[in-house]
């Protein structure tokens, strides 16, 4: 319970189980909690406030307002209480990790390296906001000049997952707050204390009033179609999966939000014949089974040339045997566990269908009694692209592999999704290299690395893994209206 992660905890005040509005800590209007389970152990951790429909209408209220005087501060201004902000994250990086292993269950050092991830998104956009620079456009009358200003949209709602409780976090109201927007934050059911935590720090830094808002809650329905459908939310920002991103997308379009859209994917990690294994086998260990592969850029199909076929699942198979998986507090831990029992069931039912259709089970694929939702690292061979395992995001540590003879099989198969999100390619040959970077439909490639994120470069798909790009200098767009202004009459 939470007197546990709380006698754990260097301070205390991190773990925090009521919502946050207006600047206060909150209870749902009927006085409503639900439960957040640690994955590992399915013992609860904490009760935290499930809010609802009314409870977000007060948080659009109190953002509305709250805007008002800070989209009227200075860039500078706003940046020296998100710096803040990103110094009591850095300083709180061990209970943060604790907190958001015990909701999540994945490693302590994963754990580490997402706030790190998190924090700089928050420095990084601190800095960025600083040079919204507009523009001056010479018109065809020389008694007129044209200016272009960059304006913040105004209340912005974001709804995030559970894969990554911080990171998804601040990456959409880091830029959000910097540029002068408010935000109204609907976290994960499964992930709460992770985004309340960020906002007690934040409150801490001295982030006014009203500006960041977490409505937590499970009725993810109530909460969305208020956020979806509110006339003074001018915005949504979503990182999820595609169905429920197309239903928010729909659902927004009676009251003309912008949308931005972080979905999912089915990234292919293609092996050319010419690879150096020694650089393949670690990128598949980030690739595919970071955060147990429940990652939305996780290589969900790996793409063998025939010559180097059986080396690579010799050493694959060996490297995957070493893993354990466990609760985090284990000093030898290096995988979690599926988030719940729903994800590692249906994951399981995924890799029996493979079976079933015809793949080779090499290993894994086994379900324990054990407590805690784990599933084994599992390697599925013998895998064709007519197979519905090619379609899905696979979601947890199931390495699905698949052969191919020469460079445009392997491209056209690596295309052949409605997904665009991720690729990776190992190849030693420079040509080859432009020419697949070039030909893969995907928002972002990986060439001899899968380790891509960081808070300075676009992170964002094409196809139906979304619209938008979230980090670097593009990541500010998203949340600035651009205005015309001309001036006439001036000569
Ligand atoms: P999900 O089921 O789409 O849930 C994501 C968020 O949407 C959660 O906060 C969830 O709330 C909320 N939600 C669900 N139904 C809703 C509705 N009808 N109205 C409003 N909100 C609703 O996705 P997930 O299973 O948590 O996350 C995995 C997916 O996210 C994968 O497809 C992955 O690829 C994708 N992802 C993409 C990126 C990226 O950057 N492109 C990053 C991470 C993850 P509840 O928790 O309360 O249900």
């Amino acid at each position: 319970m939470e007197s546990q992660l709380l006698s754990q905890l260097s301070n205390a005040s991190l773990l925090q189980c009521s919502a946050f509005i207006d600047g206060q800590w909150c209870d749902s209007a009927q006085g409503k909690t639900f439960s957040v389970l640690n994955p590992a152990t399915e013992q609860v951790i904490a009760q935290v406030a499930n809010l609802g429909a009314s409870d977000t209408e007060q948080a659009i209220k109190a953002a509305k307002l709250a805007q008002v005087s800070w989209r009227q501060k200075s860039a500078k201004d706003r940046a020296h209480v998100l710096e803040y902000w990103y110094d009591l994250v850095i300083e709180n990086t061990d209970d943060l990790a604790l907190i958001m292993s015990t909701e999540n269950g994945k490693s302590l050092q994963e754990s580490m390296g997402e706030v790190a991830y998190s924090a700089s998104f928050i420095k990084w956009f601190a800095e960025e906001a600083k040079r919204v620079y507009g523009d001056v456009v010479p018109l065809a009358q020389t008694d007129k000049r044209g200016i272009i200003i960059k304006q913040p949209v105004g209340v912005v709602a974001a709804i995030t997952p559970w894969n990554f409780p911080s990171a998804m976090i601040t990456r959409k109201v880091a830029p959000a707050l910097a540029v002068g927007c408010a935000v109204v934050l609907k976290p994960a059911a499964e992930t709460p204390l992770s985004a309340l935590a960020l906002a007690y720090l934040a409150q801490q830094a001295g982030l006014p009033a009203g500006l960041f808002n977490v409505v937590t809650g499970d009725d993810a329905n109530a909460i969305g179609g208020v956020l979806t459908s509110h006339p003074d939310v001018k915005k949504l920002t979503f990182t999820g999966s595609t169905p429920v991103g197309k239903l928010l997308m729909n659902q927004c379009s009676a009251t003309v939000k912008r949308t931005s859209m972080e979905l999912g994917g089915n990234a292919p990690l293609i092996i050319f014949d010419d690879a150096d294994l020694d650089l393949v086998v670690p990128g598949i260990v980030n690739a595919k089974f970071r955060n147990s592969g429940q990652t939305c850029i996780s290589a969900n199909r790996i793409l063998v040339q025939e010559g180097i076929y059986t080396q690579f699942i010799e050493r694959l198979q060996r490297t995957v045997s070493a893993f354990k998986f466990g609760v985090f507090s284990d000093q030898d831990t290096t995988h979690g566990p599926m988030i719940t029992k729903q994800a590692k069931t249906n994951l399981h039912a995924k890799v029996k269908k493979a079976v079933a259709q015809g793949a080779t089970l090499l290993c894994g694929g086994q379900l324990s009694d054990d407590p805690g939702y784990f599933y084994p690292a599992t390697v599925l061979t013998d895998l064709t692209s007519d197979m519905d395992i090619f379609k899905e995001e696979i979601f947890g540590p199931v390495a699905a592999v698949y052969q191919f003879s020469d460079q445009t099989q392997a491209v056209a198969m690596a295309n052949d999704t409605e997904f665009g999100l991720a690729a990776y390619f190992y190849t030693e040959n420079m040509r080859r290299s432009w020419q697949v970077s070039e030909a893969l439909e995907y928002g972002m490639v990986g060439v001899n690395e899968t380790a891509i994120g960081a808070e300075m470069i676009p992170f964002g798909g094409v196809k139906e893994s979304g619209q938008g790009r979230e980090g670097s200098k593009y990541g500010l767009d998203d949340y600035l209206e651009i205005k015309y202004v001309c001036h006439g009459n001036i000569s």
